[in-house]
């Protein structure tokens, strides 16, 4: 008999170590998942509530094979062997992370189960190829993306696996989940922070085993021929929302990446073709950062790169105040940040919008940005908002350069030239024209509480803030 331990792959099928514990010992496997308090600590309401809908979705899952999932409560290294001295299992197995916090916890639980006399088995299941299987000549790891994406690229991907059967899984029932509130959480809500009159409702998506393969299904047969093309186009929404299912892991890699390959069989073009190998490659930098942080899992709270001397990062709390509530007075900026707050997710571009005018703008640390997202994503994965926060911070692999400082207002007329994306977060800006929205910074006071009374004036001029973060970054690199 064995255990199969549950983190962040809350599915069925497709799941490599699920798979494995099936074939481990003799006799069916136990399914359970532990809501740890270590590991609870680091979350927040949002996404324990998508947690709580994944869980409901696995059980009801095994449920429909006669089988359940087991939960229980406290810390993994005492809950864990609990569980398998209560239903004897000899070899309890489980899926790798790739974060620190994931290490210390399956140390201490190895440890345990060790000590309990009970085998412990580890599979690499999130990504294609595991940290330490793509690596430079010298290092364990590339820290340019290029030259990972090339070999990524090249290497042979594994075939989704089977699920298991009704006979392979043990005949159990388990207690009810715990709710929210017994967790600790209050029930999330929208906007608790923004200083608008609106009333925001938190849409947050549907985060089930059966929503990632419907998304993933309509994502292959259109979406995905204009991704390239698209992707950077906030309103278009042309990107594939998978992010949600892959952080929770109620779809496998290796069946999303399969469904792209059957795009790329399917396509009657060379740019559909182009536009699969588009999508294929932000799979990639998925893998890249979650190699990065394996081996530097010092950098969720440290600088990648380092500078000579200190960035001198301003403390602020209005203006981050203003950041997080999207009252910054620059459109584009504002509504990612309203976004985020009505949906848990905001676009690519406008992430790497937002944590630009935080690090450069504001001149303040990425690790607030950071903490941020990760209290308000849905898709929060430490690897990619570590690499994300750090690129746009210019002290990451691979960052975009100190002196390279998005102007808020150009990013928006180029990727939002109506202004559409702008106007459905930001409603205090429903009635201005593309032209006012993209000039907000330059229109004269009285034209601004002509256009839009309710929306702020900016809260800091870009030109002169570019110049102090780069002369800031400066000092930070000089030697002497
Ligand atoms: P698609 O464009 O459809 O991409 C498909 C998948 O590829 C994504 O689901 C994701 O798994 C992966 N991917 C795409 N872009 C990136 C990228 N730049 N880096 C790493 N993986 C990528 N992504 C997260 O999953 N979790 C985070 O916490 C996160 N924080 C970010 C913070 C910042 C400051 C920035 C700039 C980016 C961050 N990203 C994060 C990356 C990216 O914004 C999201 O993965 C993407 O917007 C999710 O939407 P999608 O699933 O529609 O993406």
């Amino acid at each position: 008999m064995a255990v199969y331990w549950h983190r962040r792959d809350l599915r069925g099928v497709d799941n490599r170590g699920l798979a494995r514990a099936v074939t481990v010992d003799d006799g069916p496997v136990v399914p359970v998942f532990v809501f740890d308090p270590t590991v609870l600590e680091h979350a927040s309401s949002i996404r324990v509530a998508c947690l709580l809908e994944a869980l409901e979705g696995l059980r009801a899952w095994y449920r429909e094979r006669d089988a359940d999932l087991l939960v229980a409560r406290g810390e993994s290294s005492d809950a864990i062997p609990r569980l398998a001295a209560e239903h004897e299992a000899e070899t309890v197995v489980w899926c790798e992370g790739y974060s620190g916090l994931a290490a210390d916890r399956d140390r201490a639980t190895t440890a345990a189960l060790e000590d309990d006399g009970v085998s412990c088995e580890t599979v690499h299941d999130a990504i294609h190829h595991e940290p330490g299987s793509i690596t430079p000549n010298e290092g364990d790891h590339y820290s340019v993306f290029s030259y990972f994406w090339k070999k990524w690229r090249d290497r042979e991907k594994r075939d989704p696996v089977a699920p298991p059967t009704a006979n392979d899984l043990a005949t159990v029932s388990g207690e009810p989940l715990p709710s929210l509130t017994e967790l600790g959480f209050e029930k999330p809500n929208a906007g608790s922070t923004t200083n608008s009159d609106q009333e925001p409702t938190l849409q947050l998506p549907t985060v089930t085993q059966d929503a990632a393969r419907d998304r993933l299904e309509s994502f292959c047969a259109d979406d995905i021929y204009r991704y390239e093309d698209e992707r950077d186009v906030p309103a278009a929404d042309a990107t594939s929302r998978l992010s949600v299912h892959l952080k929770w892991g109620t779809i496998g890699i290796r069946e999303v990446y399969a469904a792209t390959e059957r795009a790329r069989e399917r396509a009657e073009t060379d740019d559909q073709r182009a536009n699969v190998t588009a999508f294929q490659r932000q799979l990639a930098w998925r893998e890249f950062y979650a190699h990065v942080l394996a081996f530097n899992p010092e950098t969720v709270t440290e600088n990648f790169s380092g500078y000579e001397n200190e960035i001198p990062w301003r403390n602020d709390p209005d203006e981050l105040a203003a950041w997080k509530a999207g009252e910054t007075g620059f459109p584009i900026v504002d509504a990612g940040m309203r976004q985020l707050l009505a949906e848990g997710w905001m676009h690519n571009r406008v992430r790497m919008l937002v944590a630009a005018f935080l690090t450069k703008d504001l001149l303040i640390d990425w690790r607030e940005g950071y903490d941020w997202f990760r209290r308000t994503l849905v898709d929060h994965d430490t690897a990619n908002d570590v690499g994300g926060w750090q690129w746009a911070a210019s002290t990451g692999t691979d960052a975009q350069p100190y002196f390279r400082v998005f102007n808020p207002t150009t990013q928006g007329r180029e990727y939002d030239p109506d202004a559409e994306y702008i106007r459905e977060y930001v409603p205090e800006l429903a009635d201005a024209s593309a032209d006012e929205i993209h000039g907000w910074q330059d229109l004269e006071p009285a034209d601004r509480e002509r256009v839009a009374p309710a929306y702020p004036a900016p809260i800091v001029d870009h030109a002169d803030r570019r110049e102090e973060a780069i002369e800031a970054f400066e000092r930070a690199r000089e030697t002497s």
